[in-house]
C-alpha cells in the first residue's frame, strides 16, 4: 500500500514527528476540529470557567457542564434563555482570546493546500487570523441568530452591544423583555444559529457558500495524497467529520486517516490500515509539530 514515505520510518519517530511528516508530505490536508480542540487550549466547558460564570443557573438547574446547559430546551421563558445565552456568548464567542494551538496550526498550514472543517461554533478561528472562506462552520456559530421558528432560511449576526446589553440589563436570570432579539419578519424571538439534534438550525446562502466550498476541495483532491487530520473530535456528531473522514480514507487508497484523541475508537475496516492514532496531548503536538515545520 503505502506512497508516504513517512510511514516506513514510523516506529522510530515521535507522534509529533510522525504528525509533521505526514503534513508534509501531503499534497492536500483535510483538517477536521472538534469540541477537544477549543478544550486543549484552554476554552473548557468545566471547572472554573463554568461555575464563576453561571452560579445561578448551576444552583437552579443542577446543570454539569456549559454544553449541558446551552443545549437546555425547557427554560421557564425566552427571556430566561437569553440570560444563559448572552453570558454565554460573551464568554465563548465575543471575548473568547486567542487559542495558541489554533495560531500555530494555521501557521503551519498557510503555505499548503488545505480545507478545514469543524463542529464548534466559537471564535478560535477568528482570533488565530484564519482565512474564513477555508473553514467550513457545519454546526452554526454562537455570533448568528435566527427566528426560532425557522419562518425564513436567513442567520443575522448578532451584534456585541446587543449581547453586552442582555448581560448587562438582566435581573433575577431574565434579560427585560424589551431587548428580546425578535425575527424582522414574523416577530418570534429569535435564538442562537447553532445546530440541535432535535430542531436543526437554519441554512442560509453563507451557510450553503461554505459547505459548497469544502465540498469542491475534497472533490478536487479526492484522488490525491490527502491527510485527513481529525483533532478533538468527540462521539456526539459523528456524521460531520469522524465518519466522512474514515469513508473518504477508505476509498482513497493514497490517503491517510490521522486522529488525535486520547480515547481509542473503532475505525471504519477500510480505513484501519491506513490510520495514525496520535494519542498524547493535542496543545503539545501542535506546538511541537510548530517548531519541527517552522524552523
Ligand atoms: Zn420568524
Amino acid at each position: 500500500m503505502s506512497t508516504w514515505n513517512i510511514l516506513e520510518k514510523k516506529d522510530k519517530m515521535t507522534q509529533s514527528e510522525l504528525l509533521a511528516g505526514l503534513i508534509d508530505e501531503a499534497e492536500a490536508i483535510v483538517v477536521g476540529i472538534g469540541a477537544g480542540m477549543s478544550a486543549a487550549t484552554g476554552f473548557v466547558y468545566t471547572g472554573p470557567r463554568f461555575k464563576d460564570n453561571f452560579p445561578d443557573f448551576i444552583e437552579k438547574y443542577n446543570f454539569f457542564d456549559m454544553l449541558q446547559a446551552f443545549v437546555f430546551m425547557d427554560w421557564e421563558s425566552p427571556e430566561e434563555m437569553w440570560a444563559f445565552k448572552s453570558r454565554f456568548v460573551k464568554l465563548n464567542y465575543f471575548d473568547q482570546p486567542e487559542g495558541l494551538a489554533y495560531t500555530q496550526l494555521r501557521e503551519v498550514l498557510e503555505s499548503r493546500n488545505y480545507h478545514v472543517i469543524t463542529t464548534n461554533a466559537d471564535t478560535a478561528f477568528y482570533r488565530s487570523n484564519y482565512d474564513m472562506d477555508k473553514v467550513y462552520r457545519c454546526q452554526g456559530e454562537y455570533g448568528l441568530i435566527q427566528c426560532y421558528d425557522f419562518c425564513h432560511q436567513q442567520a443575522y449576526p448578532l451584534s456585541p452591544e446587543w449581547n453586552q446589553e442582555m448581560v448587562d440589563k438582566q435581573e433575577n436570570m431574565e434579560i427585560p423583555t424589551e431587548i428580546m432579539p425578535r425575527c424582522p419578519r414574523c416577530g418570534q424571538f429569535m435564538e442562537i444559529n447553532k445546530r440541535d439534534a432535535v430542531r436543526d438550525m437554519v441554512e442560509d446562502y453563507d451557510f450553503h457558500r461554505q459547505r459548497k466550498l469544502y465540498e469542491s476541495f475534497l472533490a478536487d483532491n479526492q484522488e490525491k495524497k490527502v491527510l485527513y487530520l481529525e483533532s478533538g473530535v468527540g462521539t456526539t456528531t459523528p456524521q460531520f467529520i469522524r465518519d466522512p473522514f474514515q469513508d473518504m480514507t477508505g476509498e482513497n487508497e493514497n490517503a491517510v486517516y490521522v486522529t488525535m484523541n486520547r480515547k481509542p475508537y473503532r475505525i471504519k475496516e477500510d480505513a484501519r490500515e491506513r490510520t495514525v492514532r496520535i494519542t498524547e496531548d493535542i496543545a503539545e503536538t501542535f506546538a511541537d509539530v510548530h517548531q519541527l515545520l517552522m524552523k
